[in-house]
């Protein structure tokens, strides 16, 4: 230290002593090397290098010494303010190629990763189940006949012999469209494919319409307000029930394998005269769980049969409505629900699991062609 001056002050002047200048270096470079990234380095800087820094502090002080002394301290001070500031800067270029590594790593794109691997949806088993039903029928030669959603009442009711007072018509049952008085609505079944297929192509005619259908129902697990149906109907010279009940077993021998076959119960339908409900013969315990000693059969509940739909020989007022003369030609139509079949022939016990969407429930059936 310098001699006493007449304004020595001890304890302004203790900072500029070497070793005090020492300390403060080190403590800084100490700092300088303990900061792991760009955020923590700038404090540093800021204590250690700014403006209220220690040794800042210090340099303020050197005016106030004699010139030796003045010359001495400014050198040391100035010497270890300018080892701090090198190892800032030093200290940056590190930090900022860290930070640029971490971001390249961090973003690299691996080339070597499989590409083709994007989890791939199923088709819905109702549209694989409606296909394989048309592949049966266009096997018999009939043609696929498809058709409007929202239809007009006559096609949906008065040209199938439905007289404006009969209960199917109303709102119960049907979605109108706008208004009850529009004369438009949600088809209900898909037998409107059958008027349009008659009104428009030439017989004889064999069409097999399958499509999606609309009901007032509440979604549960057995009903749904949009289901899909598959009508068939055949129009030719001296066709007869015969012909129906060997197309049906024929068409039951495909979906559900060799020996099922079907029964029909007298019913009632508007548009078919006679009508019949038809059973399916339980495909898994094939009847036998109606014999004595038989197991229970889940399937069928040990009935043996199952309800499958409808069907009958065209009503003749129906072939009328559009312009068939029923002497010359006869017809038979049979329908039935898709979920219903797609319910039996796979064990699905909940159709809510059929509108959900979930690729869960789709995707055993995916590679169903
Ligand atoms: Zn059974």
């Amino acid at each position: 230290m310098s001699a006493p001056g007449k304004s020595y002050d001890p304890v302004q002047v203790t900072p500029l002593e070497a070793d005090q200048v020492d300390r403060m270096r080190a403590t800084a470079l100490a700092a300088i090397a303990a900061a792991t990234d760009l955020d923590v380095l700038h404090e540093v800087q800021r204590e250690h290098a700014g403006d209220r820094s220690p040794l800042a502090l210090a340099n303020r002080e050197i005016g106030a010494l004699p010139p030796q002394a003045k010359a001495d301290a400014g050198k040391r001070v100035g010497g270890a303010r300018k080892t701090i500031k090198d190892a800032l800067a030093a200290r940056q270029v590190e930090l900022e190629r860290e930070r640029d590594e971490g971001i390249l790593a961090a973003e690299v794109v691996d080339v070597t990763l499989p590409w083709d691997r994007a989890p791939r949806g199923a088709r819905h088993p109702l549209t694989t189940l409606m296909e394989r039903i048309s592949d049966v029928f266009v096997g018999m030669g009939y043609e696929i006949a498809e058709g409007p959603e929202a239809e007009t009442e006559w096609h949906v009711f008065d040209a199938l012999n439905t007289p404006p007072h009969h209960p199917a018509r109303s709102t119960m049952d049907t979605f109108f469209v706008e208004s009850a008085d529009s004369g438009v609505v949600l088809r209900p079944h898909t037998s409107s494919l059958q008027i349009r297929a008659m009104l428009e192509r030439d017989l004889p005619l064999y069409v097999v319409c399958p499509g999606r259908v609309y009901r007032t129902d509440e979604l549960d697990a057995t009903h749904t307000p949009v289901f899909h149906q598959v009508e068939a109907l055949a129009v030719d010279k001296g066709l007869s029930m015969a012909h129906l009940r060997g197309t049906l077993d024929t068409f039951a021998h495909a979906m559900f394998g060799p020996g099922v076959r079907t029964r029909l119960r007298p019913h009632h339908f508007q548009f078919t005269e006679p009508s019949a409900e038809m059973d399916l013969l339980c495909f898994v315990c094939r009847g036998r769980s109606l014999e004595p000693g038989g197991e229970p059969c889940r399937t069928c509940s040990s009935e043996g049969w199952i309800e499958w739909g409808g069907c009958g020989m065209v009503n003749p007022r129906v072939l009328r409505a559009v312009g068939i003369d029923p002497d010359l030609w006869s017809g038979f139509a049979f329908g039935m629900g898709i979920e219903r079949t797609l319910m039996f022939r796979h064990g699905v016990e909940d159709m809510r699991d059929m509108v959900e969407g979930d690729v869960r429930f789709t995707l055993p059936f995916g590679m169903e062609s």
